[in-house]
């Protein structure tokens, strides 16, 4: 499959569909990628595609110093699939300068694991194939199982839980520089005019970003792990993120990224609502 997607690539590049291709490159090792920016259709074969590719890619397209004039190729994996549903139902760019290049791997992260092209081209072709593939499994079932035992402890139990795992935190913000959905240009824990969240990383104000910063994710997290993955000290992210998108599914029978058109539960509203939040 890697020589098709180089095709579509030198493709995309050699006819000026589009300007910039982003996509996964050869790591250090054969279980290590990193993304790569191509520009030129000779340079393709600096694409690679396995199971190791984990990145998500879709933090890249709300860059404006990455971001070409013209339009950009995008590898994407069923998680890039979903942000950029994500993304595009937030306005962050014109969904036509976005050209993906759909793959997917059967088992992520698994030496060995099939890896294939998927067959849509439109957002919406591979948000329905994105769907299928994911219907009747859980992509998260570890992070899932972990979850319920969070939710079997008692009150005092997960804060204590959490106030250890957060007590960790050297606030590097890598968490959020992996995410594409944190894409603010000027994010609330840096605003010190007044300052909402104490930047030093002590208890108190590792405790207000972790939880801030996943109140800000309901409704919009895609679940792809990256954040967890970038972080330095191991805090269980995923967690956190799995029990507030599960909240989000149990109270509004919704699940971020795939479908681009159906309004984002936090930004619309029904008016036959019962509202029973409100009592
Ligand atoms: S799992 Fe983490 S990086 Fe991925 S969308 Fe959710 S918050 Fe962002
Ligand atoms: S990546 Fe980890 S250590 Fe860094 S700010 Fe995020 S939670 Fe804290």
């Amino acid at each position: 499959m890697i020589e098709q997607l180089r095709q579509r690539a030198r493709e995309l590049l050699g006819e000026g569909t589009v300007a910039l291709v982003i996509g996964y490159g050869r790591g250090n090792s054969p279980q290590a990628t990193f993304p790569v920016f191509i520009k030129k259709a000779d340079e393709v074969d600096r694409l690679v595609f396995n199971p190791f590719c984990r990145n998500n890619l879709a933090v890249y397209l709300t860059r404006k110093d990455i971001m070409p004039k013209g339009a950009v190729g995008l590898v994407a994996r069923p998680e890039e699939v979903r942000s950029v549903a994500v993304l595009v139902q937030e306005q962050q760019f014109d969904p036509d300068k976005v050209v993906l290049i759909g793959v997917a791997c059967a088992e992520p992260g698994k030496e060995g694991a099939a890896c294939e092209m998927l067959k849509g081209r439109t957002l919406k072709e591979l948000e329905a194939e994105v769907a299928e593939r994911l219907k009747g499994r859980d992509p998260a079932q570890e992070v899932a199982a972990k979850v319920q035992e969070l939710e079997a402890m008692t009150p005092e139990q997960r804060l204590a839980f959490w106030e250890k795992e957060f007590s960790r935190c050297i606030r590097c913000y890598a968490c959020r520089q992996a995410c594409p959905m944190c894409y603010c240009e000027r994010c609330i824990v840096e605003k010190n005019q007044p300052q909402w969240i104490p930047s030093s990383p002590r208890p108190l104000g590792n405790y207000f970003w972790n939880v801030i910063r996943a109140f800000h994710l309901a409704g919009r997290c895609i679940g792809c792990g990256a954040c967890a993955r970038a972080c330095p000290m191991g805090i269980p992210l995923d967690l956190l993120n799995a029990k507030v998108a599960r909240e989000v599914k149990e109270s509004f029978a919704y699940e971020a990224g795939f479908d681009h058109e159906v309004p984002p539960p936090m930004a619309s509203f029904r008016t036959d609502d019962e509202q029973e939040f409100i009592k």
